[in-house]
This record gives structure tokens, sequence and C-alpha cells, in this order.
């Protein structure tokens, strides 16, 4: 499961400017309320967030459906992707949007990449405004049902436990996370009482296209991204983002989780992509150069390794000493309930490697140590 968003939902290190990729929109970029046709018929709008990370990419692609009370008759339409936080602001930008690119038609069916409150949040104002159904994977749709009512990884006695058992142990910090439960349902209110479930390899026909779903893991349960081969577009969600690194984390719920090893498995499945691919992410611009931002985010995560193996090697280190590591900046109390998913995500993946040692000292804190080479 998830957490959210700050600018780090996605993760803290900032990378280097990638110079291998072109943006062929330059750094245009849609207002609120319009959208810039990126294909023909796919659309890009921009949602504003309230967090550092400042906003979501969403996308409308003209669709087409059979009509659901007249026989034979196809109506036209949309498919929205991804959605934006439930917030009075939100709800306004999308309003705009009906008015000034929807051309009078409704929108068909809301397909959510993963339940993070950013993706999901306004999920079902639109299904519900227009009887739309919601399409996203099984693992994601019960998370975030799960987080809507306060079963979450955001906070709450179970996450301050996990903190502290990697050496979290600041009591007026944990209080902080000890009051987060709520914090999904603050954005996500609810979650649409039914859905079509989307799978790995399922072909999704929007409008005349027919669209590959790409299972990925390790940022969420089971994150949807969508592929066009015959119009080279890419929808990646979150799972391949131009100049920020996709938050990776180990959550409370699953405390022996390796989802970093998951997620550079996913990112190998996207390694058959063509360098032309148009890629369209949640968050920064459209871009292609698809293999080598692949590439640059093996390289980012290897390097974080290292650098840990090599503390690893000193002496035995919990999460929470690692963060000054792989995080060189002061991190907030927020910053750090991210941080620490990541320290432990890394760590984890030399652990169950075999590459470090996890041990439990007398005072509860797990701690990792280079295992003898
Ligand atoms: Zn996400």
């Amino acid at each position: 499961m998830p957490r959210m968003l700050t600018q780090s939902h996605r993760s803290m290190p900032s990378l280097p400017t990638p110079s291998l990729l072109q943006y062929p929109w330059g750094e245009a970029l849609p207002a609120t309320g319009s959208a810039v046709e990126v294909a023909p018929g796919i659309f890009w709008l921009r949602m504003g967030l309230p967090f550092a990370l400042n906003h979501i990419n969403l996308w409308l692609l003209r669709d087409r459906m059979p009509h659901p009370t007249q026989a034979g008759v196809m109506q036209e339409g949309w498919t929205a992707v991804d959605c934006g936080i439930d917030n009075p602001g939100t709800r306004e930008a999308w309003l705009q949007i009906e008015q000034e690119v929807l051309q009078g038609l409704p929108i068909l069916r809301v397909l959510v990449t993963h339940m993070h409150p950013d993706h999901m949040g306004l999920a079902h104002w639109l299904c519900n405004r227009w009887q739309a159904p919601l399409w996203m994977s099984a693992s994601e749709y019960q998370s975030a049902l799960m987080a809507c009512t306060g079963v979450s990884n955001f906070g709450g006695e179970a996450t301050v436990a996990f903190f502290a058992a990697h050496g979290w142990r600041k009591a007026e910090e944990l209080a902080v996370v000890q009051s987060r439960v709520g914090y999904y349902k603050s954005m996500v209110p609810s979650v649409p009482t039914t859905y079509v479930r989307l799978l790995e390899g399922v072909s999704v026909k929007i409008g005349e296209r027919h669209w590959q779903c790409i299972s990925g893991y390790g940022h969420s349960p089971e994150h949807i991204a969508l592929h066009c081969p015959e119009e080279r577009v890419l929808i990646s969600g979150d799972m391949l983002l131009p100049s920020i690194s996709t938050n990776i984390s180990v959550y409370a719920m699953e405390p022996e989780s390796n989802p970093l090893q998951l997620f550079l498995d996913s990112l190998d499945a996207m390694s058959h992509l063509p360098e032309e691919t148009l890629v369209l992410p949640s968050h920064g611009r459209p871009f292609k150069g698809a293999p080598a931002r692949l590439q640059q985010l093996r390289d980012h995560h290897q390097d974080r390794l290292d650098e840990l193996l090599v503390c690893c090697r000193q002496q035995a280190i919990s999460a929470h000493d690692a963060l000054p590591t792989i995080f060189k900046r002061t991190l907030d109390v927020h910053q750090t309930t991210f941080a620490m998913g990541e320290a432990i995500a890394h760590l984890h993946m030399l652990w169950l490697s075999g590459r470090v040692h996890r041990l439990m000292g007398d005072d509860g804190i797990y701690r990792f140590r280079a295992a003898q080479s």
C-alpha cells in the first residue's frame, strides 16, 4: 500500500536533469481547466496539488462505447485517466474542463492507474457525475477501500511501531505519524462501490485504439500503465517519471517486503519500449527517451544501494541511521515518513539478496550489517 504525497510521494533525492530525454512540448504546460492535445484524441490536463509536488497530469482520451439503453448505438465520449485529489480547486478545474474541453460529450469511463490520492481522489465524484464505471486493478481498488476506512499505512499505531523498530524513536515526531490515520480519507473521501478489473496483459479498447495494460509493482500494490504500440504512446502513471524518481517504500502492513526489487523488475518489463515512444507521466512533462530514463533510474537506485552497503560494512545501521546517507538534506516529519520507507526498501533489497544481515538489537531496533565477503 501506498502513502501519500507531498513532493516525495515520489522519492526525495533529486536526480540530475536528464539530458537524453526529449520534451516535444518544451516548457509548455496546459493551464488549469484547459488541455493540450498530445496525440490525435489524447489530451493532457494538469491539476494542482497542495503539496511541494504541486501538480498531477491527467489524460482524456476520446472514446466510443455501446449506448447503455439503445441497442446497436455507439455513444461518443471520453475516458478519463486519473482524477486528481478531492478538493474544491480540483472539482472546479474539472467543471471548467467540462465546459471547455469535453465538446459536450460525456465521460464514459474513469480509469485509475493506482490508488494514491492524487490519482484516485475524485474518482467517486466523476463516476457519480457521469454514471461512468471505474476501471482499475483489483489490488489498487481494494487498497483504496481499506485506506478510506482507516486501515492504511499512512499513520496510526502499526505505522508508529514499524518505524520505531527501524530506529525512529523521537516521541514528538511519532505523535504526528500516530495522528495521520485519516490522512487518505481527507483526499479520497469515498470509493465507487463497483469497478471493472484491469490486469496485466489485458487489452482495453479506447476509441479506435487498443491499449495494453502493463502492471507495475513497488510503488503501489498493482499499478497499471497503458501502452498503445500502434500510436507509440505509454501512459506511465507514476512508474516512469522524467525528472523525479518514483517513491519506493516498505510499509507497516507488509514489513518484510522487497519493493525495490519489484520496482526494478517492473522497469525491466518496460525495457521493450521503443525510444520514440511518447511517455505520458503523472508528474513532469511528456517525454521521449524511455530506454535512457529506465537506465537512469536503475543507476540511481544502484548508487543508493552502493552507498548503503559501504555504511553497512563500517557498522550495523538502522534505517533511521541511513537517512543522512541517502537523503542529503534536512527532512521534516512528513518527509521523514517517506524517507524511512525508502531507506528500508533499499536495506531490504540488500538484506533479501544476502548482501547484508538483519538483526534486532536488545533495544528492539533492526540493524543491518554487511555479510562477510
Ligand atoms: Zn503514486
